[in-house]
């Protein structure tokens, strides 16, 4: 009948019409279907709703505004869900080992690594096919590389992880305006070795690996800057390849276990490091060895309360016994504070602002200051905790008031983490002069090399 009233063609026409827009009306369905599955439309799906529901979810990815979903975090279901609290947090929860530790062969004598006997060559060798890498920045200007690290666990107590941030914080400061490279390291490599022993597999490694580096200092991370303009005597030792802090007398004829400290040294890259390196470990191995050693130590040198072998009193041993083999070429410094005792320091800075100035790095504006003994990651220290803590807090801010004046402020007090302007803003910031020096201080300037 529609046939015959409209004509067969237009007949079609429509047929096709009807059946095209049955597969865009399928098609719009599944992606309402497939949007409301994704995104969620609510469980009263009006288009209103719907809408809404859309906007919050995309707007929500910025910034989380919608208020049930707040109220579904600030509230959960159960007393006990305090899966988002980080203040409540188990760290011990993820803090898994994989494998159990390996146990040392007990007959197997000590080893730092494979003996190598002809590093000066090797590394001379290899400086002169990468003259890219030089050892030497200027003529009295060492490659240094500053090594600090702490243990691969959280502190004790989660403040101890805080000054460690300090005290790190303070070591890039003083490395960046000194040109010196920063290595912190927080792997035990050897396991035999840990506590204040992990040091020394850790600095084998490093001399190996970096031959461009001409001097490496190690540092305690319990030790800070305190002066940000003091610029070690390279030249000074320019015959030596131990630079520690101690007093000759002390060590070779009292025998006594502080006579020099092991909290910051310097160690020249080179053959006879190896070798005093391979003469210092055999007390370290945990255990046993290092049970026993303590002992001897404890009765050879003077002063030395009882406990397991340590690396400072095994180098005082060793220095003592052996001077006549490493004496030679181990500078002990005491004309400035290349570590600095925190009891005899940290009550006179006040008087070191009033009367002196940075860059002395004596006991009138230490260089270090080494809070030996405070063991702020631990649990227990020689010293009570609040007293360690205000000390360090004084440390570091009086090094960072350093770092601070270069940009016109300081901190309101040596016990305040606030600052305050020194100086006003000025709309010639490239004119601005720091007193000290320190915003392109000489030390670190590159001699761009003139020839073509
Ligand atoms: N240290 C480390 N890994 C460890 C434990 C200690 O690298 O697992 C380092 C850390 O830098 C620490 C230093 O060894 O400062 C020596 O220990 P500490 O300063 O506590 O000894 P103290 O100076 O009080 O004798
Ligand atoms: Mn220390």
């Amino acid at each position: 009948m529609l046939e015959r009233c409209l004509g067969v063609r237009r007949v079609r026409q429509i047929q096709r019409a009807v059946r095209h827009s049955t597969v865009t009306f399928l098609c719009l369905f599944l992606t309402v279907v497939v949007l409301r599955g994704t995104i969620g439309a609510g469980k009263f799906g009006t288009p209103e709703q719907d809408f809404n529901e859309i906007r919050g979810h995309l707007y929500s990815r910025g910034r989380r505004v919608e208020p049930h979903r707040v109220l579904e975090e600030a509230q959960p279901d159960s007393e006990s869900d305090q899966s988002n609290n980080y203040a409540t947090f188990d760290i011990s929860k993820i803090l898994v080992d994989e494998e159990p530790e390996e146990k040392p062969d007990p007959n197997k004598p000590y080893s730092l690594g494979p003996k190598i006997s002809d590093w000066d060559e090797r590394r001379a060798e290899w400086l002169k096919n990468n003259p890219d890498f030089p050892n030497f920045i200027r003529p009295n200007k060492p490659r240094v590389l500053l090594v600090t690290g702490s243990s691969p666990k959280p502190c004790e107590n989660p403040v101890g992880d805080h000054y460690l941030l300090k005290s790190i914080k303070n070591k890039i400061d003083y490395c960046r305006l000194h040109g010196i490279e920063v290595f912190y390291n927080m792997a035990l490599l050897d396991a035999e070795m840990a506590g204040f022993w992990a040091k020394l597999p850790l600095i084998r490694k490093l001399l190996l690996s970096h031959p461009e580096i001409e001097f490496l200092w190690w540092m305690d991370s319990d030790a800070m800057f305190t002066d940000m303009a003091f610029e070690v005597p390279w030249e000074r030792y320019k015959d030596h390849n131990f630079v520690m802090h101690g007093w000759n007398e002390m060590v070779y004829d009292e025998k006594n276990w502080i006579g020099l400290n092991t909290g910051s040294f310097l160690l020249r890259n080179c053959q006879w490091s190896l070798d005093l390196l391979d003469a210092w470990a055999p007390m370290g191995p945990k255990g046993k060895i290092r049970d026993e050693a303590g002992k001897i130590l404890t009765r050879e040198l003077k002063g030395r309360p009882v406990f397991e072998a340590d690396d400072q009193s095994a180098m005082v041993y060793l220095l003592m016994k052996g001077r006549s083999t490493w004496g030679d070429k181990v500078y002990l410094e005491n004309a400035y504070y290349l570590h600095g005792y925190w009891g005899i320091l940290v009550d006179r800075y006040e008087e070191m602002i009033e009367n002196y100035h940075p860059g002395l790095g004596d006991h009138r504006w230490p260089l270090v200051t080494h809070f030996v003994g405070c063991k702020p990651c631990g649990k227990f220290g020689d010293y009570p905790v609040e007293r360690c803590l205000r000390q360090m807090d004084r440390a570091y801010n009086f090094g960072d008031n350093q770092i601070l004046q270069i940009y016109g402020f300081t901190h309101k007090s040596l016990a305040s983490r606030r600052v305050k302007r020194v100086r006003n803003e000025t709309s010639n910031p490239l004119e601005v002069k720091d007193e000290l020096g320190l915003l392109h201080p000489a030390f670190k300037a590159v001699k761009v090399s003139t020839a073509s």
